[in-house]
C-alpha cells in the first residue's frame, strides 16, 4: 500500500495517522520498525534513542518522500526531562530501549536490572498518568526454562508439546538460582511486565506486551572491530557472522546444544504493525512473536550460516568451522540459558491473524548478504594492516 491509500484495519475501519513515540528507535527492531511506518504507512514517528546510525539513511537528506514524518531525539530515558513532553505529544508509545545482550546479563547485572526495569518505570508511569497506550518490548526469556528441562535426560516426556510449549498465558517463568546472574535480565523483564499488566487492571492502561523470540536480519548488533567494540561480544547472529567474515571458525558454547526458533525481522515487524494499527485486538494482550518451524539447535544453526556463507560470498568454508568453548571462558561466572524455545501461536493466529513467513535458509541467505555487501571489505582493511607494536 502507498502511503497515500487509507489503510484499512482487520475489521475493515480506516486507520487514523498516529504519532509515535518510539523509545529505542535506533537499535535493530527500532530501525525495521521506521523504515516500515515510513515507506508504508502515514504515521508519525517521534524517534528516541542515544544513537542513530541504524536510521541515519530515513532522517536526511531532507528530500525523502516521508520528509518531516520522522523526527529524531538524540536522549537517554535515564536522565532527560524532555521524555514526558514527547510522551504527551504521541498517540502511542513503544518502548524498545533496553540492554539485551546476552553477554552483559551475567556481566553487567545493575546495568541490565536498571536498563530494563527501574529505566522503563518513568515511561509505563507516564503512560498511564496520560492514558497513552503502551506497546512495550518484553522477551521469550521471560520463559526462562522449559518444564522438560527438569525430566530426566531420556524421558519420553520431553517429547510431549505439554512440557516444552511456551504459551503467553499458561506456561511459568522458571529461573536459576540469583548466583546465576544471566536471569537478571529475564527477572528484570518480567517484573516490568508485571508492572504494566498491573497499571492496565488497577489505572485502566492500555497496553500491549510483546514477546520477541529471536528475531534475526540486517543491522543486528554490530561486528567486533568495526563498527563495534574489538572486545565486545554481540549476540549469536553477529558473532557467528564476524567468525564468518574474518575467516575464522564459529565459536560453540557448552556444545551449542540450546534449541532456538529464528524469526526474519521482516515478518515479525508485520506483526508489530498489525499491533500498532488494531488496538482492539491487541490491547490487554501478551503476544509472542516467533516461528516455531525454524526450530535449530546453536550448532545446526553455525553450520547452515557456513554453508549460506559459503554460497553468498562465493569462498571456501573454514577448514575448521566450528570449535567447542564453555560457557565460561566465553560469558563468565554466572552464566545460564535456556534449552529451548518454541513459541505457542495461538494468541497472535487468534487476534491479529499473524503467521510467520521466512524459512530459516531464506532469512539467512538475505542476511548473511548484507553482512558480506556491508563488512567484507571493511575486514579486509582491518586483517590486513600489521599490527602495532
Ligand atoms: P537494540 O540493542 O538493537 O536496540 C535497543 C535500542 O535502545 C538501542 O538503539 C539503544 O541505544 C537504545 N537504548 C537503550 N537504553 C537507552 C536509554 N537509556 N535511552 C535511550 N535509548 C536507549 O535491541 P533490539 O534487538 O532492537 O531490541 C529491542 C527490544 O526488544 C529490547 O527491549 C529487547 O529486550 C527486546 N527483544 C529483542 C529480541 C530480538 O530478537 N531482537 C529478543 C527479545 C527481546
Amino acid at each position: 500500500a502507498s502511503p497515500s491509500s487509507t489503510r484499512i484495519d482487520l475489521d475493515g475501519n480506516p486507520i487514523k495517522p498516529l504519532t509515535i513515540c518510539m523509545i529505542g528507535a535506533g537499535g535493530f527492531i527500532g530501525s525495521h520498525l521506521c523504515e516500515k511506518l515510513m515507506s508504508e504507512t502515514s504515521h508519525k514517528v517521534l524517534a528516541l534513542d542515544v544513537y542513530n546510525d541504524k536510521i541515519k539513511h530515513l532522517l536526511e537528506p531532507e528530500s525523502l518522500p516521508w520528509n518531516g514524518r520522522i523526527h529524531f531525539h538524540r536522549l537517554n530515558i535515564k536522565n532527560d526531562s524532555r521524555l514526558e513532553g514527547l510522551i504527551k505529544m504521541a498517540d502511542l508509545v513503544i518502548n524498545l530501549a533496553a540492554i539485551c545482550t546476552p553477554a552483559d546479563y551475567n556481566t553487567r547485572p545493575l546495568d541490565t536490572i536498571y536498563s530494563n526495569f527501574i529505566d522503563a518505570l518513568p515511561v509505563v508511569k507516564y503512560c498511564s498518568e496520560t492514558n497513552k497506550r503502551l506497546i512495550h518490548f518484553s522477551t521469550c526469556e521471560v520463559y526462562g526454562k522449559t518444564i522438560g528441562s527438569y525430566l530426566p535426560k531420556d524421558s519420553p516426556l520431553r517429547q510431549d508439546p505439554a512440557y516444552y510449549m511456551l504459551k503467553e498465558d499458561v506456561s511459568p517463568c522458571i529461573f536459576g538460582s540469583i548466583e546465576k546472574q544471566r536471569w537478571s535480565y529475564a527477572c528484570a523483564k518480567q517484573l516490568i511486565e508485571r508492572l504494566v499488566y498491573a497499571e492496565g487492571a488497577e489505572s485502566g492502561l492500555e497496553f500491549t506486551i510483546v514477546r520477541p523470540f529471536n528475531w534475526i536480519g540486517p543491522r543486528m548488533d554490530f561486528i567486533p572491530g568495526i563498527d563495534g567494540p574489538s572486545e565486545g561480544v554481540p549476540r549469536v547472529l553477529a558473532c557467528f557472522s564476524n567468525n564468518l567474515l574474518r575467516g575464522e571458525p564459529l565459536k560453540l558454547v557448552d556444545g551449542g546444544e540450546s534449541q532456538r526458533t529464528f524469526v526474519y525481522i521482516k515478518d515479525a515487524i508485520e506483526a508489530v504493525l498489525l499491533m500498532i494499527e488494531n488496538p482492539a485486538r491487541a490491547n490487554g494482550h501478551i503476544f509472542n512473536v516467533g516461528n516455531p518451524n525454524n526450530e535449530v539447535t546453536v550448532r545446526q544453526l553455525a553450520e547452515m550460516m557456513i554453508q549460506v556463507y559459503s554460497k553468498v560470498s562465493g569462498t571456501q568454508p573454514p577448514e575448521t568451522p566450528t570449535i567447542d568453548v564453555s560457557s565460561k571462558e566465553f560469558y563468565g561466572e554466572g552464566y545460564d540459558d535456556s534449552d529451548k524455545r518454541i513459541p505457542d501461536m495461538t494468541i497472535i493466529n487468534k487476534q491479529l491473524e499473524w503467521n510467520p513467513k521466512t524459512s530459516l535458509w531464506d532469512l539467512l541467505e538475505s542476511t548473511l548478504t548484507y553482512q558480506h555487501r556491508t563488512y567484507a571489505e571493511a575486514i579486509k582493511k582491518v586483517i590486513a594492516q600489521p599490527i602495532a607494536s
